[in-house]
């Protein structure tokens, strides 16, 4: 079979379709901007192989819509000197909501990813699905009205939220924490009260477009993103674009089998990573532990409540020295090693970036972590990735939000119309 599907597939775009060519063009152009401070159109006809005129006319086009601007001469190389160019990051912002099951948090961010506006309200989610909306509505118009100034130059609202869901559609199909929540028309739900464009996307996913664009993925074309909160889940990109798999369902790292024998996971299933590894599993090993009266400062931060410890407590009190929080701590990242040493074994990521509440207990985690994807991935051909804690801390995921405005933006075919629906040559 080959690849001529493929290569027939490209040879009819390029005979029928050049617009979308354009639209590459841009992209490139685009690309150059973003990661070069400034430019001159010649460097950037050299950087992306496309011809001087080309090149003029997309600069043209992405100054009218302010994306692009000029900065003055720069050094000349013989001839005249040129006229440098340089990315806007305030030629629009973006709007991003992030659904937890504790908390929402929303922000405005430029095409950056720099937050000029945020808001953060705990979440009581077994208040129901209404009380849910509504709540979301509210921190999102909060946010909004504290970014009153950028507000008409805002392209879009992206949500992050827990589980399944389908982006096609817009739909939150189901998140296992959150009671009743299923099949929510979220995006429409926020079209009709924002009047913005709206997306969805599942929150490991949006940490992972959201660290790709502005975080600690900028720059590489793989990577294994790792939300480890309330629940384990991944996001994946994969040459440059996000992998969802079949109806979305991909990155459910935290339904790898790590122990076949191990406790039982909400899914169902035992051993799932997610049951070893996840905030609920750090809390509940050290309940454990702190009823068979080991001595530990955990019992202290609570009063001797014990069933008011949580994973935070427990980081809490690794951090400040405690030997048996640390050891819960460790065994988490032993469990989360394996984890992701498997995923590295099988998608070969440039980087692996950790966020998400878990990831807060630091050094102590991570170093546990590093040290067990060392011993078991398989490292015989290539060189093991870099293991980094998300960028963007407790914002990633409203952020990544955010970001999915941008990807949309740039996707193929939606530049042209995003910047003024002019074509360029
Ligand atoms: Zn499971």
């Amino acid at each position: 079979m080959g690849n001529s599907g493929h290569n027939s597939y490209f040879n009819g775009v390029k005979a029928s379709d050049t617009r979308i060519l354009k639209s590459i063009n841009i992209l490139a152009v685009l690309k150059v901007l973003r990661e070069v401070e400034s430019v001159s159109r010649a460097d950037i006809a050299r950087i992306t192989e496309l011809t001087p005129a080309t090149v003029s006319s997309i600069v043209s086009l992405l100054m009218k819509s302010g994306i692009a601007r000029e900065t003055g001469y720069g050094e000349s190389t013989g001839g005249r000197p040129p006229l440098m160019i340089e990315f806007n990051p305030q030629a629009f912002y973006l709007a991003g909501v992030d659904l937890g099951v504790s908390k929402i948090i929303a922000v405005v961010t430029d095409l950056e990813g720099n937050v000029v506006s945020d808001t953060r309200q705990e979440l009581d989610v077994h208040l129901g699905v209404e009380s849910i909306l509504s709540s979301l509505f509210d921190v999102t118009h909060r946010t909004l009205a504290k970014a009153a100034d950028v507000r008409d130059k805002i392209a879009g609202l992206g949500l992050s939220v827990p589980g399944l869901i389908d982006a096609g559609r817009g739909v939150s199909v189901f998140a296992p924490n959150i009671p009743g929540w299923s099949d929510i028309p979220i995006a429409g739900a926020f079209e009709d009260e924002f009047a913005y464009p709206c997306w969805v996307e599942n929150d490991a996913r949006a940490m992972a477009i959201g660290e790709a664009m502005f975080g600690a993925g900028r720059g590489y074309d793989n990577i294994l993103c790792v939300n480890v909160g309330r629940g384990i889940g991944a996001g994946v990109i994969i040459n440059g674009e996000v992998y969802r798999g079949k109806q979305g369902g991909a990155g459910e790292l935290g339904h790898m089998t790590i122990d076949p024998n191990g406790p039982v996971c909400p899914c169902g299933n035992q051993g799932c990573l997610e049951a070893m590894a996840a905030g609920p599993a750090i809390a509940a090993a050290a309940i454990r532990a702190v009823s068979t009266g080991s001595s530990t400062l955990i019992r202290d931060l609570v009063d001797g409540k014990i069933e008011a410890i949580t994973a935070e407590l427990v980081s809490e009190a690794a951090s400040k020295g405690d030997l048996l929080a640390q050891r819960l701590i460790i065994e988490a990242g032993r469990y989360l090693g394996i984890g992701i040493a498997n995923a590295v074994n099988m998608l070969s990521p440039d980087v692996v970036i950790i966020g998400g509440g878990v990831s807060r207990a630091g050094d102590i985690l991570f170093n546990e972590v590093r040290a067990t994807v060392e011993e078991r991935a398989f490292t015989a051909m290539v060189n093991l990735p870099p293991i980094v804690p998300s960028a963007q801390g407790e914002e990633a995921s409203s952020v990544g939000a955010a970001a999915l405005v941008l990807e949309e933006m740039l996707a193929v075919g939606n530049i042209s119309h995003t910047i003024g629906g002019q074509e360029a040559q």
